[in-house]
């Protein structure tokens, strides 16, 4: 029997809870993530288990970390629970380093994710990547837009880039409101995010720098970097870096954001 019939609840909007209904998506969605019985794979918001069941069928164990304990109660009747080790809480203050001790192998990350913490919750996992396999997440249409979004493009900005820095980004899958329910007022999109390996395609001594450049240039984006950036670079100094002077901070590239970060890093290192 479905847990949807078994168990009647009622969707928690605060926590985003728009279940996946389509079978069809959550087919794709499981054989896109293509588990191995030994990985460790980690899944954020089971709620009533629509990618949990099929998931933990194919592992010897999956890690389920969820913040409503009635959706977690719900889970202890079904077989495949015997699977599942359950962390009753915020996925934003999981120690994901930990996990990645305990079972000394890279983790998987994935997730129907409540919307609502989703930027953040990437944001978070970036932190974390060290330990990190790769992460596959539905997320809302804009989000997903935002993460592959290259310059020039509406979508570019602060998100784009460090996503990019740390990732390379893949839209596995376009998933209608319909899929849901209840039904969102967005569009989704499943998305794979896998860490860059060696030789990665950018590199920063100071993420923080590349962090807080971006942000001073993104504050307005419309404006030329000249006089958006000017307290950290002289209009010379940008050109000498191969960065119009001219153009805003939604048309430099990952690559130049990276050259701005460790020219200021090689600049204040020994202050
Ligand atoms: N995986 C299920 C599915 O696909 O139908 C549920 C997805 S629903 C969009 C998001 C799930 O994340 C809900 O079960 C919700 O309770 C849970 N959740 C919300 N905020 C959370 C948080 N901060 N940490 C962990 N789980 C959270």
């Amino acid at each position: 029997m479905s847990i949807k019939k078994n168990y009647k609840h009622f969707p928690l909007k605060q926590y985003g809870q728009n279940f996946l209904i389509n079978k069809k998506i959550i087919k794709d969605i499981i054989k896109a993530i293509d588990p191995k019985i030994k990985q460790t794979l980690v899944e954020i918001g089971p709620g009533l288990a629509a990618l949990t069941k099929p998931m933990s069928q194919l592992l010897e164990e999956l890690i389920v970390i969820e913040v409503d304990r009635n959706l977690l109660n719900a889970l202890k009747k079904h077989s495949f629970y015997s699977k599942l080790t359950v962390f009753c809480q915020d996925a934003l203050n999981f120690n994901y380093i930990n996990l990645f001790y305990q079972k000394n192998q890279p983790i998987r990350i994935f997730g129907n994710l409540p919307y609502n913490i989703s930027t953040s919750l990437i944001i978070f996992l970036f932190k974390q990547i060290r330990v990190i396999q790769d992460m596959n997440f539905m997320l809302q249409k804009e989000v997903a837009e935002r993460l592959i979004a290259f310059p020039g493009n509406k979508s570019y900005g602060r998100l784009s880039i460090i996503s990019q820095y740390y990732c390379n980004i893949k839209i596995i899958l376009r998933v209608l409101p319909e899929d849901f329910r209840p039904i969102p007022k967005v569009h989704s999109v499943f998305i794979n995010l896998t860490p860059h390996v060696n030789p990665a395609p950018y590199f920063v001594y100071d993420i923080n720098i590349l962090s807080r450049i971006t942000k001073i240039a993104f504050q307005n984006r419309r404006k030329i970097l000249r006089h958006s950036l000017k307290t950290l670079f002289s209009e010379k100094k940008l050109i000498e870096l191969d960065i119009n002077p001219k153009s805003r901070a939604e048309n430099i590239s990952v690559l130049q954001y990276c050259r701005l970060s460790n020219y200021l890093y090689e600049q204040y290192k020994n202050y």
